[in-house]
């Protein structure tokens, strides 16, 4: 069986200029150890307009700290305005790119075809996919949470060869948890997750499935990440709000002390 590092990967959504995520970041890489870093894989989802700083601070001072964007463009370049390509995220040195986040779904309509036509432009600019997918409350009330998720995994991965999918992440992020201070039971976000590895397993082989890394995301803090790490089809965290806090994300990082 795959061995998988853990992943805690803080989403800043639309926070923090470049000159707070200079800061932030340094004070993640005072207080991170390498110790740390051979456990855990450590990256921060700064907004677009942080990328340079944090890449320049990253480079400039060798941190094992990883970043990336919280969307791309699916088009390579031309007349979209606004938007920002695989291109220059990966001349940026980006690893990761969230993508289909419950944000982009609710606030700018994406659905599976513009998330599968993302998830095809990151693996081709080589950036690592977070797929970020997971159902509303009303989807949960009636009890076809697990069914609506593996719908998004099918349509985020179609036609994305296996070749593409063992490095990928899929976060599984109940939209009723974000931000809400409601985290998923354990037991709740296992179900769902341990249902992505068994469709993986379906759509590629069982190989690939247990490479691919799922985390859980939805109101994770230091006090309830080791309960949600303990499951064994999670693989990591998606951090919002509490990844603004550097002490706070640095105890999530921390998790098995
Ligand atoms: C997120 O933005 O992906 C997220 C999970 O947010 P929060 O941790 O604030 O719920």
């Amino acid at each position: 069986m795959a061995t998988r590092t853990p992943l805690m990967a803080g989403n800043w959504k639309m926070n923090l200029n470049h000159l707070e995520a200079i800061a932030h970041v340094q004070k993640l890489a005072f207080a991170l150890t390498d110790k740390d870093y051979e456990a855990v894989e450590v990256a921060v989802l700064p907004p677009f307009t942080d990328l340079r700083s944090v890449q320049t601070l990253v480079d400039g001072d060798k941190l094992r700290i990883k970043y990336g964007a919280q969307d791309l463009s699916a088009h390579d370049s031309g007349a979209y305005t606004g938007e920002i390509s695989g291109a220059m995220l990966a001349k940026l040195n980006c690893t990761f790119v969230t993508i289909g986040h419950s944000e982009r779904r609710q606030y700018h309509g994406e659905d599976e075809p513009v998330v599968n036509a993302k998830v095809k432009a990151a693996v081709k600019h080589g950036l690592t996919p977070i797929v970020c997918v997971g159902e509303e409350l009303a989807v949960r009330e009636a009890g076809n949470h697990v069914g609506h998720t593996l719908a998004q995994v099918d349509g985020g991965l179609e036609g994305v060869p296996a070749e593409g999918v063992a490095e990928l992440v899929i976060a599984y992020e109940p939209v009723w948890a974000i931000g809400t201070g409601k985290v998923c039971g354990e037991e709740e976000a296992q179900e769902v997750c341990g249902a992505i590895r068994g469709r993986l397993a379906e759509l590629y082989d069982e190989e690939t499935a247990q490479q691919v890394r799922i985390q859980y995301g939805g109101s994770v803090k230091a006090g309830n990440v080791a309960k949600i790490m303990a499951q064994p089809d999670i693989d990591g965290a998606l951090v919002g709000g509490a990844s603004l806090d550097a002490e706070e994300f640095v105890k999530i990082v921390r998790f098995r002390d």
